[in-house]
């Protein structure tokens, strides 16, 4: 078995360490905790594509605005599906979620460098 948190190698319990488990609560209290605001900062922002559609000449900053929120909602609060925390662990599935905000974000550069270019 490995451990819930960490996904190190530990023979028969869920966690490695007494400090997996409490950051392991942690992470689910804070999780329920911030559920609504995560919710918000990472659904909320598709709403920028109704005034993208609308002023098009400004559609690539509307999209650059969405994937910026939401890439730094995704590494305030790297919340992901609990498949993944499965997979990876909840300190892997963290790694791999601040991973795809920092993705989202260097996204909306490249937006905004479309933008300057094409518009
Ligand atoms: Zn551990």
């Amino acid at each position: 078995m490995a451990c819930s948190y960490c996904k190190k190698e530990c023979s028969w319990r869920e966690f490695c360490s007494h400090e997996c488990k409490i950051k392991y609560d942690k992470f689910h209290e804070d999780m329920k905790k911030n559920a609504r605001t995560y919710l918000i900062g990472a659904l909320g922002p598709v709403l920028l594509m109704i005034p993208g559609f609308i002023f098009l000449n400004y559609a690539f900053i509307f999209m650059a605005a969405m994937v910026f929120v939401m890439g730094a909602t995704f590494i305030v609060l790297p919340y992901s599906t609990s498949d993944t925390v499965k997979i990876y662990g909840v300190e892997g599935s963290i790694r791999f979620t601040r991973a795809c905000g920092i993705i989202f974000m260097l996204f909306g550069v490249l937006l905004l460098f479309m933008h300057t270019v094409l518009m």
